[in-house]
């Protein structure tokens, strides 16, 4: 057995898949200044800030809005149970991947799992949310994807709010691929429980899973009857370390660096003005992509500005796109998820990388890994829309 190992620096890679993207460098060099105690008065001031900004981000005012240690995924988790009770009924509107994941979770956290399942590119229905909490007598709480990175739908929150609190229940919301890129207003809307990532829109590594707790969802797990099942995402134990500053466990330190700095850039832009250029870079990005005869999943009225799932034609190897443009371009994009997979490609235009540069870019490489494979589209036709809709002239 050697150890040797040569040292290791990353190629330059344009990040435009489902996450991590490319961060800004003033959130690299965050992560890399001196470490301090988790406990340190220094560091104390650095949570205070997160805590602040992250209620910007998340246009709330919730006492408890705090980042869970671990991916998006550790957000849900999160989520799910400490809301959920064993035998707790969960309705789950269902369009995609992460909706499955979501009911998934709610069932590992002991929740009787109802879902509402629609079709891939279509947002969950309000309506068709009702009539499935009507049916299952009394819910606990209903959850729902904002923004589903899987197919690249978007469902409109407001009015899924209303229909679970006429039945008493809270509203859950993943908004993994919305937060810092897509309208989300957390208090306006009624949502109880909405957690997200670092690595997606707001322009972090990932590590981190910003979430926020209504006074509701905050009640409802003062009054659980039993434990919470996970001593490390217990919702009460950690706002109590956010608060009162007991240990809990030991926070990641750069990490935390890194989000505030993210964040810091987020207040700097103006959280309107971000959702703004993520609007247009994908509206660019669409309208190329349909000049060159490709079709996106998403139904026209719910395409998400930040995550675009495009079919492959059918002549094309999408893997062998994506290697090429990965090996000649240096561009990573996402395959598709679940049903998708092996038949589309998904392409993120997320917090730091949505620009209208990026958006040309990425077009042209898609064109030249097609060409590779002998599928011709009319020269400079995705590029040319593209530039149109960032001119405003279209
Ligand atoms: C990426 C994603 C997740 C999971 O996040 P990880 O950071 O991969 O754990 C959950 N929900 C949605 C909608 C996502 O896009």
């Amino acid at each position: 057995m050697t150890l040797e190992t040569a040292a290791f620096t990353p190629p330059y890679r344009l990040l435009m898949g489902a996450g991590p993207s490319n961060v800004h460098p003033r959130v690299l060099q965050a992560m890399s200044t001196s470490l301090l105690g988790h406990l340190d008065p220094s560091f104390l001031a650095v949570m205070d800030d997160v805590r602040r900004l992250l209620r910007y981000v998340f246009q709330t005012e919730n006492a408890v809005t705090i980042p869970i240690s671990g991916t998006g995924t550790a957000g849900m988790e999160a989520a799910m149970v400490n809301i959920i009770e064993p035998g707790d009924t969960f309705v789950v509107g269902i369009n995609g991947y992460f909706g499955q994941r979501l009911g998934e979770i709610a069932e590992r956290s002991g929740a009787n799992v109802v879902r509402v399942e629609h079709e891939l590119g279509k947002p969950v229905d309000a309506d068709r949310l009702r009539e499935a909490i009507r049916a299952a007598g009394k819910v606990k709480a209903v959850g729902v994807v904002h923004a589903e990175t899987s197919t690249g739908a978007t469902t409109s929150i407001r009015e899924i709010a209303d229909v679970a609190h006429e039945a008493g229940a809270l509203l859950v919301v993943d908004a993994v691929t919305s937060l810092g890129g897509v309208e989300l207003r957390v208090d306006e809307w009624g949502v109880d429980v909405c957690y997200s990532c670092t690595q997606k829109c707001i322009g972090a590594p990932p590590g981190l899973a910003p979430l926020t707790l209504s006074p509701r969802a905050v009640e409802t797990l003062q009054n659980r009857t039993g434990k919470v099942r996970s001593f490390y995402l217990d919702l009460t134990e950690l706002s109590s370390y956010w608060d009162r500053r007991a240990y809990h466990h030991t926070a990641p330190i750069s990490m935390i660096y890194a989000l505030r700095e993210a964040l810091r850039l987020i207040a700097e832009e103006g959280v309107e003005a971000r959702w703004e250029r993520h609007t247009t870079n994908g509206t660019a990005l669409r309208a190329g992509l349909q000049a060159m005869g490709l079709s996106v999943v998403a139904d026209p009225g719910v395409q998400l500005p930040t995550l675009t799932a495009v079919r492959a034609p059918d002549e094309i190897d999408e893997a062998q796109a994506r290697r090429y443009l990965l090996d000649q371009h240096n561009i990573e994009l996402s395959g598709g998820l679940g049903a998708l997979a092996g038949k589309a490609w998904r392409i993120g235009l997320m917090g730091h990388n949505s620009t209208g540069p990026n958006v040309m870019t990425v077009l042209g490489a898609l064109e030249d890994a097609m060409g590779d494979q002998g599928y011709e589209t009319q020269a400079g036709a995705g590029v040319s829309a593209a530039q149109r809709v960032l001119r405003g002239i279209d």
